[in-house]
């Protein structure tokens, strides 16, 4: 209910017109509401000559200081009093103690101020004692009232800059002060709200249940969040309602406790965070679909990829018979069993023994890779002695070194006995070797070794060249299938490219791992490891 009786009207102003005190009454703009007949008779003027008008002290100063002090804030301090020299009716200065207290309508709205006035006997001293010792009290009084003005202005200032609402509410629940936010959020004027239950900015479901509570945070009246937990809304004089954010102090006003709560609208942060949650959902479900459409992709892969190696595998199988017929056949034209070949025949002959070996190798190449890609290369395991295996394997390349004038070497401290497929590891060695002295340049060297590996129960065995060596951006790649770097030292690409991925995986089939160091110019190293029989040595 907003308040509807006019202040002239006041039963309050009808009590104390009749009352035996000298009483003034200012509107909040500090003009004369009463002036009674004990007023009358103490100062000489009429009220009907100050109705309406400012207060008419002795001087301007003094109405500054009397209207400051009518307006401050004083449902926080109650009554306050202070002294101030006025003229009574015969024109003597006379003292006069004034008690101001705030004038309340009947719902709690400020109207103004009273102004009880009480002269104040002079002591039985001399003039000019009094007027010094009242001079004294008067800078005191002074000095006071500044102080309270400052620091009621400082705190007036602070409350309106404030960007959140805030509000005071007496124990019975009503709405004492507001600032400035608080208009401007809830869409109600300051009039309308002073004297207002709390409860007219809390949405009508939740009105029962706050006053409850309102009622219960007396019992253990603390500094903290309202509601934790919880997601409160306020409700505007339009009725739309928002999220909030509030937090309660309790503050002791000169003996009687009130809440300060302060309420801050939330709905850009609930935005934000519902945006943010909307976002994560929308990212979890396509990060779900690209999973699956991943998982998907992976399986058409993996199944394309098994069928391709075993395309792979019956192809080679099929293309072998009859390259065999082909490179069995130019071997016998070139052996001139059949009558001879003159130049230009034999030089053909050679070229399709020649391709037709390279294609044989490739073959056998792709149908090794298919067969270990599609899982059924098995290791045929058996415990052989290394050295031996090496020295085979560099008496069947050693022609190609001599050819080249490379120096083969091989340096094995000790036997180290394999537990190995023997052909696979034949194959590994050799392809490195034959790799070694396909890209070492005339006269370099080629140096096979065996030691220990750092890895227990497996020995290492390296092949070192002093040929081309390998770009360093080329290191891992020459691992991947038909890749080559470049040309051999005779300026062609010769091989498959298949070498090296054949190689890793017979090495790694093994549970061994293969690593390369090289550099362009200054050779390439191959090392591998291969498991040792539990014996160990020979
Ligand atoms: P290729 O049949 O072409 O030799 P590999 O798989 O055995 O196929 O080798 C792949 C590539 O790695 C080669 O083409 C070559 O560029 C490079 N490469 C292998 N070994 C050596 C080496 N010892 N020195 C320099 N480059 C090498």
């Amino acid at each position: 209910m907003m308040p509807t009786t006019s202040p002239l009207f006041d039963p309050v102003l009808t009590a104390f017109a009749a009352c035996p005190t000298p009483v003034i009454a200012t509107d909040c703009q500090g003009r004369v509401r009463l002036w009674n007949r004990a007023a009358t008779e103490l100062l000489g003027q009429q009220e009907r000559e100050v109705l309406g008008q400012s207060l008419p002290t002795p001087s301007e100063a003094q109405r500054q200081e009397l209207d400051l002090n009518c307006t401050a804030d004083l449902q926080d301090v109650g009554a306050h009093d202070f002294l101030q020299h006025w003229k009574n009716k015969t024109g003597d200065t006379i003292r006069i103690r004034i008690r101001v207290t705030p004038w309340f309508g009947p719902t709690m709205v400020r109207r103004g101020a009273f102004l009880m006035l009480t002269p104040v006997p002079a002591p039985g001293l001399s003039d000019a004692t009094v007027l010094d010792a009242e001079r004294t009290g008067l800078i005191e009084e002074l000095d006071r009232a500044r102080k309270q003005a400052y620091e009621a202005q400082r705190f007036r200032v602070l409350l309106e800059a404030a960007p959140d609402a805030i509000v005071k509410v007496d124990p019975h629940g009503h709405i004492v002060l507001m600032n400035r936010a608080t208009e401007t959020l809830f869409g109600y004027t300051r009039e309308e709200l002073l004297g207002q239950p709390v409860e007219i900015l809390v949405p009508a479901t939740s009105r029962g249940a706050h006053i409850g509570q309102r009622t219960g945070y007396w019992k253990n009246p603390q500094t903290r969040p309202m509601g934790r937990g919880l997601t409160l809304s306020a409700v505007r004089k339009d009725g739309t309602e928002f999220p909030v954010e509030i937090s309660l102090s309790p503050v002791d006003a000169g003996g009687e406790m009130r809440v300060i709560a302060i309420i801050r609208d939330v709905t850009e942060r609930r935005r934000i965070e519902q945006e943010m949650r909307a976002m994560e959902d929308r990212f979890n479900r396509e990060l779900k679909d690209k999973n699956a459409e991943l998982e998907r992709r992976n399986r058409e892969v993996e199944e394309a990829d098994r069928l391709k190696s075993e395309f792979l595998a019956s192809m080679s199988h099929e293309l072998r018979t009859p390259i065999h017929t082909i490179i069995g056949f130019s071997q016998l034209l070139m052996e001139e069993i059949q009558g001879p070949l003159n130049e230009k025949q034999q030089r053909f002959v050679n070229h399709i023994h020649h391709d037709s070996q390279h294609l044989l190798e490739l073959i056998n190449d792709i149908l090794d890779l298919s067969k270990i890609e599609s899982g059924s290369l098995e290791l045929q395991r058996e415990t052989f002695p290394a050295l031996a295996e090496m020295r085979n394997i560099l008496e069947g390349i050693q022609q190609t070194a001599e050819s080249k004038s490379i120096d083969l070497k091989l340096t094995a401290p000790e036997d180290y006995v394999l537990h190995a497929d023997i052909r696979r590891f034949r194959e590994v060695l050799l392809n490195l070797l034959s790799n070694a002295l396909k890209f070492t340049p005339r006269g370099g060297s080629v140096a096979v070794s065996m030691s220990p590996a750092s890895e227990p129960g497996f020995c290492r065995f390296a092949v070192r060249d002093t040929g081309v060596g390998i770009a360093p951006e080329q290191l891992d790649a020459i691992f991947d299938k038909f890749y080559q770097v470049g040309s051999t030292t005779k300026g062609v690409r010769e091989g498959t490219g298949l070498g090296l991925a054949i190689t890793k995986h017979i090495v790694e089939l093994h549970g061994g791992q293969i690593r390369v160091d090289s550099s362009p110019g200054s050779g390439s190293c191959f090392s591998f490891t291969m498991p040792l029989d539990s014996g160990g040595r020979w």
